[in-house]
């Protein structure tokens, strides 16, 4: 008999400890999936520590394990990953373990998963099953892509390889050589990032024949143009079922299927979203992470990892001998990633200024609303300038995108006579007026309700709103342009219908869509030809936002909407991007007119230094909610209190020392309420990363230990991206 150590899925915050001991007749290694009984359940759990010497009457108090997998364990480099993303991110190893692993495996008993790796072998038995579905898909893409005239064979499967630019073959020799540090690919958009990652991943398949890759795109990114573009030029050279997906939009059997292939080293290349980053590959030598600076690649729930971070520790963990390379692709890298890559030098930047077949950048223009007369803006909020030259566009059969991050008609309705606002009365937030099915919505807990035929508060019949929203846009554009052409609003209600989204994409491909108006959502990725226009309807208020990265991701949000224009080298002379703006003169826009990210990250890095802000100092945020604001911060002041008199934390207390650490006041999180639940947040900020590290996980026993009263819910968020 040995005793065998389990983590299982139990949270940080349960009582259980994170390790639990079991009995079982051999020996069993590291990563070996098990299932173990917990009091009345049976749980999925993975062996942690290698077999510990005990003795018979101890052994005699610990349960059996019930049945052991038949499926290799998952290894020391991934058991490595995991213990540490959990150290880092001060959550229980089984908690990470879960999160890594596909869920449906919860679920299987030794029986049922031995039913399924069976039906496995017999499919990969017949390895050429999947091409009909394959094909199908290509077809449908290409004939897509033959109604808009492009015919430079990035989608489909016969995906013939081009020649590199000068810039692409210098950044692959560098790609080759023996310097281990991580590499930033800084690229403008249309430079051919996705190219070079084509080409490296090829040359690391190619040098090793069980060598895998790895590349993770944002959440949005993930389109089937995407998918399409790698299965068709890796399968075509590795074979088919070489590709595999990983996201969180897929069935449970699905999410199985490529896990397997990933852990057994069938597929090759895994592309997928954050979730993939925990992946088990065990010949894993190359990650790619595009558009690294993407915020979708932090968590915001459940274990809060950042998956950008977590590829760069993943790749520095490994051994000299097979050592994983990581490739950070951006045209506007995190403020974190650009000062790694610059100042400090830990990563080595790899720059691609220029767009594909000397495509000019669009030309930046700024409409200062300060000049424009009330009265003579449209009704969607455009400078007569702006509906012009859309008109213009339109007439000349290009696309035009619009760009305003607020869906609805209108954010907010209020009563002419009263105080009267349509708050929503769960959350501290209005409700958004939306006009095509007469509804006051709440963006934050969807509560839905008619829109009240008088004030409800002073009977007043004079309801107005305020603001504007996307459908306001497109009613005014359809308007203007309706009869001729075609207007297409794409945001979260839009598309809100399964495959809608796709099907609208289908149509802005086929060219059907004159004029395209939406959220962020169609800012991101999507290679419309056609595009000559880009515009920002109402960009301004990210810029005096409390949030200090609310200008990082304003200027990349913009970069890479502007990055939508003029991708056709054809076209691309009059591409233009409008910016509607009060503050014209704003060091943001000039840099962002000049193309000029290198100035805009030097005068954030400059203002993060002078307020020792990241990445100068390192923050965590404890977060409480519970069913009172007051409740809420009593807990978390209970917490500080721990680090303020626990002689434990004295190390953390001397403000003259560089490991000092500096907690603030628990505070109302900016939207203080959602569904009736009041949040709370209190900063920890460190010079000192280590120090921060170590702090927290002292502290993190008294968190679980604390008194809950009124609390629903505690949080602990390392590096977290809002604040
Ligand atoms: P990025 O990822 O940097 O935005 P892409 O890799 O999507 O850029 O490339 C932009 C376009 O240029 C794509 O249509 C791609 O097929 C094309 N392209 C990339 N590299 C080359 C090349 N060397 N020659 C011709 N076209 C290229
Ligand atoms: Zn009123
Ligand atoms: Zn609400």
């Amino acid at each position: 008999m040995y005793g065998v150590s389990v983590v299982l899925p139990t949270p940080a915050h349960s009582r259980l400890p994170e390790v639990l001991s079991y009995r079982h007749s051999a020996s069993l290694p590291l990563g070996t999936l098990v299932r173990v009984p917990l009091g009345a359940r049976e749980l999925l759990g993975v062996v942690w520590m290698p077999a510990q010497g005990m003795d018979e009457p101890e052994l005699a108090t610990l349960k059996p394990i019930t049945s052991v997998l038949d499926v290799p364990p998952l290894g020391k480099a991934w058991v490595d990953l995991i213990r540490f993303a959990a150290g880092y991110y001060q959550r229980f190893a089984g908690e990470l373990a879960m999160a890594a692993l596909p869920p449906q495996l919860r679920d299987l008993d030794e029986v049922q998963f031995a039913r399924l790796m069976k039906k496995r072998e017999k499919m990969m038995s017949f390895p050429r099953r999947r091409e009909s579905t394959d094909v199908a898909m290509d077809s449908r893409l290409r004939g897509n892509d033959q109604v808009t005239g492009t015919d430079d064979g990035v989608i489909g499967g016969n995906d013939a390889a081009c020649e590199l630019s000068p810039e692409q073959e210098q950044v692959l020799a560098q790609l080759q050589s023996d310097d281990p540090r991580p590499k930033l690919l800084f690229g403008a958009t249309g430079s051919g990032k996705t190219e070079v990652y084509l080409r490296r991943i090829e040359q690391v398949l190619a040098a090793d024949e069980k060598a895998q890759a790895l590349v993770m795109v944002p959440e949005i990114n993930l389109t089937p143009q995407m998918e399409a573009r790698f299965q068709g030029r890796i399968e075509a050279r590795f074979g088919a079922g070489t590709v595999v997906l990983m996201h969180s939009g897929m069935t449970p059997a699905q999410r199985t299927a490529s896990w397997l292939a990933a852990h057994l080293g069938h597929a090759r290349l895994v592309l997928g979203t954050r979730l993939a980053v925990l992946a088990s590959m065990p010949h894993l030598r190359l990650i790619v992470v595009d558009e690294e600076h993407d915020p979708s690649y932090k968590s915001q729930d459940g274990s809060r990892y950042s998956a950008r971070d977590l590829a760069v520790y993943r790749a520095s963990s490994s051994g000299s001998s097979e050592r994983i390379q990581v490739i950070l692709g951006s045209a506007t890298p995190s403020i974190e990633t650009w000062h790694n890559a610059n100042g400090v030098g830990r990563y080595q930047r790899l720059d691609m200024p220029s767009r594909i077949s000397s495509a000019a950048m669009p030309k930046v223009r700024l409409v200062d609303m300060r000049l424009q007369q009330k009265g003579e803006l449209m009704a969607g909020g455009l400078a007569p300038a702006l509906m012009a030259a859309i008109t213009e566009r339109a007439e000349r059969g290009e696309q035009t995108l619009l760009f305003l991050n607020r869906r609805g008609y209108a954010p907010v309705l209020n009563c002419g006579s009263c105080e009267w606002k349509s708050a929503c009365p769960n959350c501290s937030a209005n409700q958004v007026f939306h006009k095509k099915d007469r509804r006051l919505r709440c963006h934050h807990c969807s509560l839905t309700t008619s829109v009240p035929r008088q004030c409800p508060l002073c009977g007043n019949l004079d309801i107005g709103m305020q603001g504007r929203g996307t459908e306001q846009l497109e009613e005014m554009l359809v308007a203007q342009l309706g009869t001729k052409f075609r207007v297409l609003r794409l945001d979260a209600d839009s598309t809100s219908a399964k495959g809608s989204l796709e099907a609208q994409m289908a149509s802005v491909h086929a060219g059907e869509v004159d004029v395209l108006v939406g959220t962020q959502m169609v800012t991101k990725g999507h290679d419309f030809r056609r595009i000559t226009l880009v515009a920002a309807v109402n960009p301004d208020s990210a810029l005096f936002a409390a949030d200090f990265r609310a200008p990082e991701r304003l200027f990349s949000l913009l970069m890479q909407a502007a990055g939508r224009a003029g991708r056709d080298a054809s076209m691309s002379g009059q591409a233009e991007v409008w910016l509607q703006t009060q503050h014209p003169q704003h060091l943001l826009y000039k840099t962002l007119a000049a193309h000029d990210y290198p100035a805009f990250a030097a005068t954030q890095l400059a203002e993060r230094e002078a307020a020792a802000m990241p990445p100068f100092s390192y923050q965590a945020l404890v977060r409480a909610e519970g069913r009172t604001q007051e409740l809420a911060q009593a807990f978390l002041d209970s917490a500080a209190a721990v680090v303020a008199t626990e002689p434990e934390f004295e190390p953390w207390r001397d403000p003259a020392s560089k490991n000092y650490v500096t907690l603030y006041p628990a505070v109302p999180m900016p939207m203080q309420r959602i569904a009736n639940v009041e949040r709370a947040q209190m900063l920890v900020e460190a010079p000192s990363r280590m120090a921060l590290q170590r702090m927290l996980a002292s502290w993190q026993p008294y968190l679980r230990e604390l008194k809950t009263t009124g609390v629903l819910r505690w949080a602990l968020d390392v590096d977290p991206l809002t604040i």
